[in-house]
C-alpha cells in the first residue's frame, strides 16, 4: 500500500455503486483472487474516460473483463473496447462476463500473447489501459506508440510495484530485480520521451497518466 490505508478506506467509502451484475462480477473477482484494478483506480479511470470520450478503448490485460466492463459504461453510446487476455480460465470468465452484460458487440476480445498481438494491429485508439504483466510494459511501448494517435491518452497501471520501485535494486527481492529494473526504465522512458506527456501519480498501485503531443 503506498498511500495510508485509512486514506483509501475514506476514498473507498465515498465511491458510488456500479450495477448489480458490476458488483457482482467485481466481487467475484475479489473473492477468487482475480487481480482487478482497485477500487480508487477505477474511479481514476471513469473520470478520464468521461473526459476523453475515447470512442475506441485498447485494453492489455483482461483478466475477467471488470475494467473493460466499466469503462465501456462512460464512453460514448458508440464506443468500442479491444481487451487483450491470455489466460485460459480468464479467457472464459471474460467471455461469460461480457455475455452476461450484453456486451459482446461492444467488447472484443484478442486472445493470446500481448506482444504478439499488438504487433499485428494496426488500428488507432483514443485511449491504451495497460494492466498486463509489469515487466513487459517497456516492451510493449514501440507498438503502443504506433497505436496511439496524437490527442490519445495511454494509462499504465501498477507502476510504482507496492513501492518496491523507489528502492534500491539491493533492497529488492532477488527473483524481483529483474522486474523493478524494467519498471524503472518503463517510467524513465515514459517521462522522457518527446511523444507523451506523462504524469506519475501514487494512487492505487501507482498510475501513469500520458498524453501525445506529436
Ligand atoms: N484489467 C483487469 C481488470 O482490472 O479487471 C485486470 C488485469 S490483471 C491485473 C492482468 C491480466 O493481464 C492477467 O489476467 C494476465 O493473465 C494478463 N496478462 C499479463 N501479461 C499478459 C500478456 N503478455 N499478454 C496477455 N495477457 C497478459
Amino acid at each position: 500500500m503506498i498511500v495510508d490505508d485509512r486514506i483509501v478506506a475514506y476514498i473507498h467509502s465515498l465511491a458510488s455503486d456500479d450495477s448489480e451484475v458490476l458488483m457482482q462480477i467485481e466481487k467475484d473477482a475479489r473473492e477468487h483472487y482475480v487481480p482487478i484494478v482497485r477500487k480508487e483506480t477505477k474511479e481514476l479511470l471513469k473520470i478520464l474516460v468521461l473526459m476523453n470520450q475515447p470512442r475506441h478503448i485498447l485494453e492489455v490485460g483482461t483478466a475477467v473483463g471488470y475494467s473493460a466492463l466499466y469503462m465501456n459504461q462512460y464512453q460514448p453510446e458508440d464506443g468500442k473496447i479491444t481487451t487483450i487476455e491470455r489466460n485460459e480460465k480468464r479467457i472464459q470468465k471474460a467471455k461469460e462476463n461480457f455475455a452476461a452484460c450484453k456486451k459482446e458487440d461492444r467488447i472484443t476480445l484478442l486472445e493470446g500473447d500481448a506482444m504478439d498481438i499488438l504487433r499485428k494491429l494496426d488500428g488507432s485508439y483514443d485511449m491504451i489501459f495497460v494492466d498486463a504483466s509489469k515487466g513487459q510494459y517497456i516492451h510493449f511501448l514501440d507498438e503502443l506508440l504506433r497505436l496511439i494517435p496524437v490527442g490519445g491518452v495511454l494509462i499504465s497501471d501498477n507502476v510504482l510495484q507496492e513501492g518496491d520501485v523507489v528502492k534500491s535494486r539491493y533492497a529488492i527481492e532477488r527473483r524481483n530485480r529483474t522486474i523493478h529494473k524494467r519498471m524503472r526504465e518503463y517510467l524513465y522512458q515514459i517521462t522522457h520521451m518527446e511523444e507523451f506527456e506523462t504524469v506519475v501519480l501514487p494512487i492505487g498501485d501507482g498510475v501513469t497518466i500520458s498524453v501525445r503531443v506529436c
